[in-house]
């Protein structure tokens, strides 16, 4: 399986070394590890070791974090290496940067993942049909939008693009319209992800203190109850989805 959306690099994993090793007994053999923010474009993750899940980076200034002079020190020169652009977007919610500048630095990065052929991860909060708009004039790109949840009028729209879905812990409370919509989408456009430390499996908040790729197979087994397939399909399916769309070697 593959976490195609974990923050390994976050301050809250003090032991990642530990975090790998468990997410390898669950099974995960990759995560995709979004550095959003400009206190993480530096890190390192831990060396690769036989057996433990590869780690795969991608570059990115989340719209909680949307400041010009921030941007302007993006590493770009890291880009190279990355598999993706992101986590980018907007959030109309309480958290975000005034909008001005989270549209501009949106903009800039659409336009970097442009210049570097990279698919961009999305963070959408109340802002999906904004951030619908903004991708009309970048057609040409990959999207993954991450944390998926939407309308189905809204994943009419985004059929048009070559859209990827990051299926998260809100599979867990997902609501009636959403997961009808959820059903309509093609299962080679599905990906599974935890958002860990963040987005903790209800079921797992009485022992865990954070969420952490190796409940990965919570999120699997509740997708596949909700499309009535079978584990081993959507574990097939997701992990397959996952290389195509990152273009993953390792
Ligand atoms: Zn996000
Ligand atoms: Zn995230």
């Amino acid at each position: 399986m593959i976490d195609s959306h974990c923050h390994l690099a976050d301050r809250r994993f003090t032991d990642p070394q530990s975090i790998l090793q468990r997410a390898a007994s669950a099974g995960v053999n990759s995560i995709i590890v979004p550095l959003s923010r400009a206190e993480e474009w530096h890190w390192q993750p831990p060396p690769p070791a036989d057996g433990l899940p590869t780690v795969a980076l991608s570059w990115g200034l989340h719209p909680w974090f949307a400041h010009p002079e921030t941007l302007a020190s993006f590493p770009r020169q890291y880009l190279q290496d990355a598999v993706a652009i992101g986590e980018c977007g907007l959030d109309f919610g309480p958290r975000g940067a005034p909008r001005h500048w989270q549209y501009a630095i949106f903009r800039q990065q659409l336009h970097l993942a442009r210049e570097h052929r990279l698919p961009v991860i999305l963070h959408a909060c109340k802002s999906l049909d904004a951030i619908i708009l903004e991708m009309r004039k970048f057609r040409d790109l990959r999207y993954i939008l991450h944390g998926a949840r939407a309308s189905s009028q809204q994943l009419a729209q985004l059929g048009e693009y070559d859209c990827f879905f990051g299926i998260g812990s809100n599979m867990f409370r997902a609501s009636r319209r959403w997961l009808e919509a959820l059903r309509q989408l093609p299962v080679e456009r599905l990906l599974v992800e935890t958002d860990a430390p963040d987005q903790c499996p209800p079921h797992r908040r009485d022992t865990a203190t954070y969420n952490e790729p190796a409940f990965l197979p919570d999120i699997v087994q509740a997708l596949a109850r909700q499309l009535q397939l079978p584990v081993a399909r959507v574990q097939q399916h997701t992990t397959a989805n996952a290389r195509r769309c990152f273009s993953l070697t390792a």
